[in-house]
């Protein structure tokens, strides 16, 4: 499955589900705003055609999803359960194809063998690190060569492969994060997504933030990090197709979030700093732009990335090079990712 495709996805979450202890940063009851139960076949046929109703474009390819827990966990039957749902959409031709994210230390031939008849598309490793001191310190149970292993078992299947990564977990300094963004391009996964770490309530995380054990990265320092990493990712030609969490309604209430680098919009935030970054690069190269105007063309999808929230990227760029004013105009002809900058009086 292409991920630049544009694809129906169908999430069925399974908060905490399969989980052989809880890490030290999760809940997933917060972040899906679901309680922790796995959901009967008449909840999941009702959800899948709930949002089968959605489709507009009858060619739009439908994945069904199963997140927010280690479905691979989960007791067998319950697992066969699942995908046996699942797959009555596949066959009836309504869906496409099904994923799944799990723990890298379920992953076996011998489990992958049993589900082969489900024809699963995608997998999901929630990878998180692979520093095994900051593994251990999240108490996460797997090590790096846990997830290299899973990795190299799925992608023998031509099974696509997703890596989940995390920033910000205790004992990263941003250096592991680099160095974890390095390691996963090594394994060459279909896609990655990044999330910075959030102290949640009723996680164990909160507890050693309450005793003053652990400072979350501030929101400022976690766009400029998951900013190399996405160039990271994107330059070895891996996307990245998430970039912090998806603000459920209690996130977005700060009702589940203690404390941490989120934002409703923090691809966002991301994707305007990369492009800021492209923009000071080519200003600091010319002489005196003192007092005049900069002239910034992007492709027409980039016009708002350029700006950044609230046209932060404007007053920055006036201020630090203490320019007269900055245009931003939309030039389709240059690529997506791509910048031009002209300097007039
Ligand atoms: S991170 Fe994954 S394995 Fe750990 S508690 Fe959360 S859902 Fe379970």
């Amino acid at each position: 499955m292409d991920h630049k495709k544009s694809l129906l996805i169908i999430p069925i979450f399974l908060p905490h589900q399969g989980c052989p202890h809880q890490c030290s940063f999760c809940n997933q009851n917060k972040i899906s705003n679901t309680p922790s139960r796995l959901p009967s076949t008449s909840f999941m046929n009702r959800e899948i055609n709930r949002y089968l109703s959605f489709k507009r474009d009858p060619d739009t390819p439908v994945q069904i999803a199963f997140y927010g827990g280690n479905f691979l966990g989960i007791p067998f039957s319950s697992i066969i359960m699942l995908l046996d749902e699942a797959a009555a959409f596949v066959h009836a031709g309504k869906a496409d194809s099904i994923r799944f994210s799990t723990r890298p230390d379920t992953i076996s031939n011998e489990i992958l063998d049993k589900l082969e008849p489900y024809r699963i598309s995608t997998i999901e490793l929630g990878a998180q690190s692979m520093d095994d001191r900051i593994l251990s310190l999240s108490n996460r149970g797997h090590t790096a060569e846990d997830t290299a292993r899973a990795a190299s078992t799925i992608k023998q299947r031509n099974i696509q492969l997703g890596i989940q990564m995390m920033t910000g977990l205790p004992g990263d300094e941003g250096r592991q994060s680099i160095e974890t963004a390095n390691k996963i391009i090594g394994l060459s996964p279909d896609f990655v997504r990044i999330y910075p770490t959030l102290v949640l309530s009723k996680s164990p995380l909160e507890k050693s933030y309450t005793r003053g054990e652990y400072s979350p990265m501030s929101l400022e320092n976690s766009v400029k990090l998951a900013a190399k990493i996405y160039c990271l990712f994107t330059k070895s030609g891996i996307p990245v197709i998430r970039m912090g969490l998806q603000a459920s309604d209690g996130l977005e209430k700060n009702e589940g979030l203690v404390a941490g680098p989120f934002h409703p919009a923090f691809g966002h935030l991301v994707l305007s700093e990369i492009f800021l970054e492209k923009v000071k690069e080519r200003l600091q190269c010319r002489q005196n732009v003192r007092d005049k105007e900069a002239v910034i063309h992007v492709h027409a999808t980039g016009i708002s990335k350029m700006r950044g929230l609230k046209n932060q990227n404007i007053h920055a760029l006036q201020r630090m090079f203490r320019l007269k004013a900055v245009h931003i105009l939309s030039d389709d002809t240059l690529r997506k990712d791509q910048v031009m900058v002209n300097i007039r009086d």
